[in-house]
């Protein structure tokens, strides 16, 4: 696949991720899938409680979900039909880049292995979890790039779903430049 075409599928805008119309959105979870705050918090009140519960199922039987992984529950009432939870890493316990790589990846790699078309991220980490706005982005974009230029993949539209303004040009930023 050219380049042009793999810059086709990603999509970069502002938005609520609860809004979004997609095959799966990506939560920012934690290590319990305890959603409390942030977009997790907004996931569970838009989608319903449900969500917390199959969670918590998850987490009764596989005990924590370490950094880097990804798990996957149903959206209840949101209007995507899936949600991809995974757990980025916490800004100052060490190598953070690598850790979010993975958290995109394996994300990614749930989408695909459940034949997804569409999967939409907020900006993993960048919230609670501290991580640089910037950073975040180069990482984001450059995981989705290299996922769809090295798997054939079901998956044909990547969005990242900024929350604010600032996180939003920063993902504009980086994507623009790499045009
Ligand atoms: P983390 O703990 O991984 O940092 P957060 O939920 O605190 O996760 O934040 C991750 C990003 O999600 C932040 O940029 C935050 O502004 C953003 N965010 C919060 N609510 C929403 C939402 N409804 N849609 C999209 N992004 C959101």
């Amino acid at each position: 696949m050219s380049t042009k075409e793999i810059f086709q599928k990603i999509t970069i805008k502002k938005g609520d991720i609860t809004k979004e119309n997609v095959d799966a959105i990506v939560n920012a979870a934690n290590s319990h899938l305890h959603h409390g705050g942030g977009v997790a918090l907004a996931i569970v009140k838009a989608g319903g409680q449900e969500i917390q519960k199959e969670s918590d199922e998850i987490i009764n039987k596989i005990g924590f979900l370490p950094t880097g992984n990804a798990v996957i529950t149903n959206a209840y009432c949101l209007p995507c039909k899936f949600v991809i939870h995974t757990v980025g890493p916490i800004y100052g316990e060490g190598n953070e880049d690598e850790k979010l790589h993975k958290a995109i990846y394996n994300s990614l790699y749930l989408a695909h292995l459940y034949n997804l078309k569409s999967i939409a991220f907020p900006a993993v980490s960048s919230g609670i979890f501290g991580f640089p706005k910037d950073r975040c982005a180069k990482i984001l974009i450059d995981t989705a790039i290299e996922f769809l230029s090295n798997i054939k993949t079901s998956i044909e539209k990547v969005v990242f779903c900024l929350f604010d303004d600032e996180t939003y040009g920063y993902f504009e930023e980086y994507y623009k430049n790499l045009l």
